[in-house]
């Protein structure tokens, strides 16, 4: 029977380590870790994202700054709220949650970001940290499935891992930290993306499975091997008239059926996306240990 990957608990289980350590620091009278996030337009899944963020700032302790800006928000008024963050003391990380408006450039936002700020690990200064395996801020997703993945003790030394799907944010950087020479990681990769040839045949030798594509129900239980670990990113808004809000979330996995087949598995909601929370979480702490030496 497959293991449900709890990334709610794990989440929550992280965020009371963190609310512990938080409370000891200021007790020491070190300065309480600040998180700004900057909301461009009102895409409503960012709405939703940002407040779960500010959210768990406050269940830990930490301080937190949302910027809402409107949709006609100029790129060069973006970059000069940028650029007061980068040079604000009591900013200790911050981040602009994407998809930006089209008419802003997201790479030249990115690059702006002072890096030592960079909680999302976005900016190519940390993305080259991270590929050489120097201390960095890693992406908060990937990390948040390697911490899953630690937490689980699943194994993935010399395991095939297939990952789906090839974004800045979660496919490509993953499969940077899964190939690594530590745990969590040490497995054989494939990346796989829209333009892959035989996928069925890849994933279906596939140990571990990482999907990051936003297509509900995608990876079928025909394309997995007995035993397989699964890991789904993709969070989804199905239309469903059952529901309050009118819809609800399904990931990348035809999860009643793939969970027959799996030894672990992440639930959507529930997994990945709690996980992520926390992971972001960890990199402000740790900004603010770097920023206040
Ligand atoms: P994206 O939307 O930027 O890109 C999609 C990727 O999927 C591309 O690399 C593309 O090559 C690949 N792809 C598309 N169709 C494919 C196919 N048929 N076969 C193989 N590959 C295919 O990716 P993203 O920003 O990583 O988002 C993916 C999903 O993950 C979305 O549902 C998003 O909401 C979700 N997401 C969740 C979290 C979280 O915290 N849980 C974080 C980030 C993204």
């Amino acid at each position: 029977m497959a293991v449900i990957l709890d990334g709610k608990k794990v989440s929550l289980d992280i965020q009371e380590e963190l609310r512990i350590e938080t409370k000891e620091r200021v007790e020491r009278g070190r300065k309480k870790p600040h998180l700004a996030a900057v909301l461009v337009g009102d895409d409503p899944a960012s709405q939703t994202y940002v407040a779960a963020k500010v959210k768990a700032c406050e269940r830990v302790g930490f301080d937190s700054t949302l910027i809402k800006l409107p949709e006609i928000t100029t790129e060069k008024e973006l970059m000069e709220e940028i650029k007061l963050l980068n040079e604000n003391p009591k900013i200790d990380g911050f981040i602009v949650q994407l998809p930006l408006p089209k008419h802003i450039n997201e790479e030249k936002v990115i690059q702006a970001i002072n890096p030592k700020k960079d909680v999302d690990g976005f900016h190519p200064q940390n993305v080259g940290r991270m590929v050489l395996g120097l201390p960095t801020f890693l992406p908060a997703t990937p990390n948040g499935i390697l911490e899953i993945l630690k937490r689980y003790k699943v194994n993935t030394i010399g395991k095939h891992c297939v990952i789906i799907g090839r974004s800045h944010i979660v496919g490509l950087p993953m499969s940077i930290l899964m190939g690594q020479n530590y745990y969590p990681g040490n497995s054989t990769v494939t990346l796989t993306h829209s333009r892959t040839k035989n996928l069925k045949e890849i994933c279906q030798e596939a140990d571990i499975i990482i999907i990051a594509i936003g297509k509900p129900n995608f990876l079928t239980a025909d394309m997995v091997k007995e035993g397989v670990v699964i890991i789904d990113v993709g969070i989804n808004r199905v239309p469903d008239e059952t529901k309050k809000r009118g819809y609800r979330l399904e990931g990348d996995v035809d999860y009643n059926e793939v969970i027959k087949k799996s030894s672990f598995i992440t639930p959507v909601p529930g997994g990945v996306g709690p996980m992520t929370i926390a992971s972001l979480l960890i990199n402000t702490l740790n900004a603010t240990k770097l920023n206040s030496k």
